[in-house]
């Protein structure tokens, strides 16, 4: 029978949730799920000068915002799905929580296991202790740099240390660290899901450091070991690991352990086909929530982010658990995916389309309340009435909550500036402007507050309008906005409502003398 499926995500708590890492993650729950599997977390926290105060919690924070929800690992109390497993208190990290079998989930937590299993490697001969000085191997890169060579330890700690010099070293507490010694002359071959068959040469692979000076070990020797001890059956993670897995590749041989199955997934272009970088544009999953994409379209989007059903298909819009479904891993690309956000926009605005009135305003008010329009508008314009009116005109043109209100900024104005001449369709004479705005003045008036619907103020004015739609309806339209473009005067009107519609248009007729 084959072994259960288990996969984790793995972030190193560096900042935020950098979008490729959400999507690392999200394929890592869609392989489990689909596979009846396990997911983990894991927190890679061996380098400890990039360590983020925060950005554990936010790791988690975005995983629980997004319903990925995880069988083991790190959690906030907030985010434990099973409440049966024993939950231990982080030793490094107050206020949060470790569950599962093989805790620790935190690698600054297991130091002295990496160091173990270190020093098997150097007695097996497959590492060794390097004593350089920094100022020796920075000269040893200025030399190459010179010469044209790759930056490559060049062994001397290897061929010119004794054991005895080795062991008077460490016995006066010298620095050092342990470095992976590359077999010479070899092939490193994998068979990746998403690449196919991958190749290495060993001759062009540094000796990687496994242990640092400062007793940390680094990101290659814990994560192996993790994968290992964790019993991880697949590495879902993104392309820029690609170099690094025939060193994995490597220490799994030293240490005789049977090898995972990795699926490196493709990069994340920015439209020019340039790496996604925080230049062209946010980055991080934070900041798309901060701007009002909705949590089903965010992940909607990063799940096509290098995957799609596969060919013939044209469904774009898939729930998570349509996801589930369909999500195998031999259908992601090898090729770059770029980050289209008019395609995120669209994706958002389908999803958006699809909440009710009700739900779109929860969501919503807390971006309305963010705008200086809104701040600077009267009570009745921040009623949930008013608000939900709006709304309705809006939602589906919505891109994202963060743009509410703001093409339609003349809703919540308590006076409208515009030059008279706005007024004017085409070359009526002022007269006659004055004539068709009394018109629908009348007309206006005499609908009561209870008729006040959009199709019953539509009915009304087109019936008077006739065939002559534009000389009643613009100067209507333009008294009531007094911009240029904006949804439909029977849609303004029955937002506004009859006494500031009417109170718009008494502006508009005193305008015109
Ligand atoms: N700690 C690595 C990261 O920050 C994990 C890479 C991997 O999944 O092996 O992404």
């Amino acid at each position: 029978m084959d072994k259960k499926v288990r996969v984790r995500f793995a972030p190193s708590p560096t900042g935020f949730m950098h979008v490729g890492n959400f999507r690392s993650a999200l394929y890592d729950y869609l392989f489990a799920k689909k596979n009846g599997g396990d997911f983990v977390l894991r927190i890679e926290d061996t380098d400890q000068k990039r360590f983020v105060p925060g950005a554990l919690e936010s790791l988690i924070n975005v995983l629980d915002w997004a319903g990925l929800r995880y069988d083991e690992g790190v959690f906030q109390s907030a985010g434990i799905k099973n409440d049966k497993i024993p939950t231990t208190e982080s030793k490094n990290y107050p206020g949060i929580l470790e569950a599962g079998e093989f805790e620790p989930y935190i690698q600054s937590e297991k130091l002295e296991i990496y160091k173990k299993y270190a020093d098997q490697l150097v007695k097996s001969g497959h590492a060794y202790y390097c004593f350089c000085e920094p100022e020796r191997l920075e000269k040893m890169r200025a030399d190459q740099t010179v010469e044209k060579k790759a930056p490559m330890y060049d062994r001397y700690c290897l061929h010119n240390v004794s054991e005895e010099e080795i062991n008077k070293n460490l016995k006066n507490s010298c620095s050092y660290t342990i470095r992976m010694k590359m077999p010479e002359g070899e092939m490193i071959e994998a068979d990746d899901l998403v690449r196919g068959k991958v190749s290495f040469k060993t001759d062009l692979i540094d000796d990687q450091i496994l242990m640092k000076s400062d007793g940390f070990p680094t990101y290659h020797l814990a994560n192996v070991i993790d994968d290992h001890e964790m019993g991880i059956t697949h590495v879902i993670r993104g392309e820029e690991w690609l170099p690094s897995l025939p060193k994995h590749i490597l220490l799994y041989r030293y240490f005789d352990w049977e090898l995972p199955k990795f699926a490196h997934l493709p990069l994340l272009l920015n439209p020019d086909k340039t790496k996604l970088s925080k230049r062209q544009g946010d980055v991080a999953v934070e900041d798309y929530i901060k701007k009002g994409y909705l949590k089903e379209a965010i992940i909607n989007f990063v799940a096509l982010l290098g995957w799609n059903p596969g060919a013939g298909e044209t469904q774009e819009i898939f729930s998570l658990d349509e996801l589930v479904q369909r999500f195998e891993l031999e259908k992601v690309h090898k090729a770059g995916a770029v980050f289209d956000l008019k395609k995120l926009d669209w994706i958002n605005a389908e999803y958006i389309k699809k909440l009710s009135i009700d739900e779109l305003y929860e969501k919503a008010l807390p971006f309305f309340e963010q705008k200086e329009f809104f701040i600077q508008a009267g009570a009745e314009k921040k009623s949930p009435e008013f608000l939900k009116r709006v709304l309705t005109v809006e939602f589906d043109r919505l891109p994202k909550l963060s743009d509410v209100g703001e093409n339609n900024q003349f809703f919540f104005a308590t006076d409208l500036n515009y030059d008279k001449s706005l007024l004017r369709w085409k070359e009526m004479t002022d007269e006659y402007l004055k004539k068709n705005l009394e018109k629908v003045q009348e007309l206006l008036g005499n609908i009561s507050e209870d008729e006040w619907s959009r199709e019953n103020l539509e009915a009304k004015l087109l019936a008077v309008a006739g065939e002559k739609r534009g000389e009643l309806l613009w100067p209507l339209r333009a008294a009531l906005t007094g911009t240029q473009k904006s949804p439909s005067p029977f849609e303004v009107a029955w937002v506004l409502g009859k006494t500031e519609s009417l109170r718009r248009i008494e502006k508009a007729v005193s305008l015109v003398v």
